[in-house]
């Protein structure tokens, strides 16, 4: 038996057989042709072309009904790409040209694209060069007869074990026979990653070595919200794993019965349990699963997942869809947060050193203040359909929240003058997710409506620790003194002004995290909506002094290690049936 530890990125349990993808490698050397071949290796290029249209058309088609049409955009562009004659043109040519096979060409050409997105000049929003290889390699596939993938059409359960995956690899999987995949490389915010939590795939990344070790038709254990890879389990953990599963899918089963009731602690305290998006569709996951509106819309993802700038329309687009689909609930809609881990495609021309202290989130809003406004107008556009709020990301000065409200103030005195209507009581709040706001959040409060804790900053911030680098995961503690405490100096500002105080950051989700935030003094817990019903539930075992009393303890360890543990040690006495993994229970 072999553990692995890798990055959770999509939570579940999967057993299953191996099925190991050597990794993949674009080769097409620069083969000679003679000049009478040129007509046929054009012929066989649009003939590779076409399929893969046709082929990309069918991935769109799935990934659509799965995930939602904003998700699946990533297939629209690799299609668009493909029908460009940008792109098809300098391969025709180049095949003339050089006389070379369509392989190469094709190789080649995608290269030179790859270089150009690079070094486009203060384009966010341009491709990822994974996308590109995706498209390159499917091409490839269609012309030398290889068929990219045999995960399309498997006979047997399998678990994918991969170098890396591209997102159409993930979507493009037999969804009845693939139950999870795990990969040597990859990061949590990687779009393959959230195509896995889209599709409900159990999934670990950034496991580093799992492709050495794993063999075809190994037995695997996948748990997906441990970051886990077990290859050849012993019978003992097989057995575990396997009443885990079934455990696990009863709990799944009664917390779905609950969902829809409100979260009232045991002593009366409501509690607003609300949902983080990254696209309009999951909003209907979070109303299904009892979410009572959205705390997070990370808004960047109209960026990440197209081509080009979004417009305004878009913008407008996706937020009243989003306000029309939570019938009356609140949408927080945060402003793009573009930059450190999140240009996942090409920036600058000169690339940052150290992008995750660089011009990143409200940062590169204010620098570019025209994008930051045109968001903002479509916001307020759609405040006038329901309830919206506005939060400014990694805020560290005062001057920069003054800065953006002054932005937004031009914004509305342009609509009055144009007598468009919105909601001029919109109310804006902060993310407080560097040490700087946390430890100034007196100063904070007196201007904004309402503070989102963003933890999953707040502490890669606080520790110095790469939220995304695997290296140093055993570093990144939610529950380090140095975090409670300056969360406890935001719930004191807060309470001073009597400002709401949420958290968005994935420790929300994490039971007994959520029983130390509440016993701080939080009433909304903002998380993914596959967190929803479990925390609803936990909430109504719960009584608000007892959460006091945890906090209060917690706040007295010196050590993250032993403040983690005893909030585990006390989720576990309340509800039990949340804690699946048999090396809990020993
Ligand atoms: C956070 O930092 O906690 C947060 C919720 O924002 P993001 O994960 O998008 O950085
Ligand atoms: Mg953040």
């Amino acid at each position: 038996m072999k553990v692995i530890e890798g990055i959770p990125v999509s939570p579940g349990i999967a057993i299953a057989e191996a099925f190991v993808l050597a990794p993949t490698h674009i080769w097409a050397p620069e083969r000679p042709i003679a000049e009478g071949e040129v007509d046929r290796e054009r012929e066989r290029f649009e003939t590779a072309r076409q399929a893969s249209i046709e082929e990309l058309n069918r991935v769109y088609a799935e990934a659509e009904a799965e995930m939602g049409p904003e998700a699946a955009k990533i297939f629209l562009f690799h299609i668009g790409m493909l029908k460009d004659p940008a792109l098809a043109g300098p391969i025709a040519e180049m095949i003339g040209e050089r006389q070379v096979v369509a392989e190469y060409a094709v190789a080649a050409v995608l290269d030179q694209v790859a270089q150009r997105f690079r070094a486009k000049a203060d384009s966010a929003f341009t491709t990822k060069d994974d996308d590109i290889r995706d498209l390159a390699e499917r091409l490839i596939g269609h012309l030398t007869g290889q068929r990219r993938l045999a995960l399309a059409d498997l006979s047997r359960n399998t678990i994918v074990i991969a170098g890396d995956l591209t997102p159409s690899q993930t979507a493009g999987f037999d969804r009845q026979h693939v139950k999870g995949f795990a990969t040597d490389v990859g990061g949590r915010t990687g779009h393959t990653a959230i195509v896995a939590a889209a599709l409900g795939l159990p999934a670990v990344v950034g496991c580093e070595e799992v492709t050495d070790f794993a063999r075809d038709g190994q037995t695997v254990i996948l748990d997906g919200g441990r970051g886990r890879v077990i290859l050849d389990p012993d019978e003992q953990t097989l057995a575990d794993y396997t009443a885990q599963a079934e455990t696990r899918r009863k709990f799944q089963i009664s917390l779905a019965e609950g969902a829809a009731q409100p979260a009232v602690t045991r002593d009366g305290v409501h509690i607003e349990i609300v949902g983080n998006i990254e696209f309009p569709e999951e909003i209907g996951d979070v109303v299904t699963r009892g979410g009572e509106g959205v705390g997070l819309y990370r808004t960047e993802f109209l960026y990440l997942a197209n081509d080009t700038e979004p417009t305004e329309e878009d913008h407008f687009e996706a937020y009243s869809r989003c306000v029309r689909l939570l019938e009356g609930r609140t949408l927080t809609v945060r402003t793009v947060d573009l930059g450190a881990d999140k240009y996942t495609q090409s920036r600058t021309m000169v690339p940052e050193r150290n992008p995750f202290l660089g011009l990143r989130s409200v940062r590169y809003a204010l620098a570019h203040p025209e994008m930051l406004k045109l968001q903002v107008r479509a916001i307020l556009r759609a405040s006038t359909i329901g309830p919206v709020k506005i939060m400014f990301p990694l805020v560290t000065t005062i001057a920069e929240l003054r800065h953006a409200r002054l932005l937004l103030r031009d914004v509305m005195e342009d609509m009055d003058e144009r007598g468009e209507p919105f909601d001029r009581h919109v109310p804006i709040g902060i993310m407080v997710e560097v040490p700087s706001a946390a430890l100034m959040a007196e100063v904070f409060a007196a201007e904004v409506d309402f503070f989102s804790i963003g933890t999953n900053d707040l502490v890669q911030y606080t520790l110095a620790v790469d939220r995304t680098n695997e290296r140093v995961a055993g570093l990144y503690q939610p529950a380090h003194p140095a975090v409670l405490k300056l969360i406890r100096n935001v719930t004191r500002a807060a309470k001073k002004y009597s400002l709401p105080v949420s958290c968005c950051g994935e420790a929300a989700g994490d039971p007994g995290y959520a029983l130390l935030l509440l016993g701080l003094g939080l009433r909304t817990l903002s998380v993914t909506s596959g967190s929803i019903p479990r925390l609803k539930r936990f909430v109504r075992e719960v009584t608000i002094p007892q959460c006091e009393r945890v906090a209060r303890k917690a706040l007295t360890f010196d050590s993250a290690v032993q403040a983690a543990a005893f909030l585990r040690d006390q989720t576990r006495n309340m509800l039990p049936e949340a804690f699946f993994d048999p090396a809990d229970e020993r």
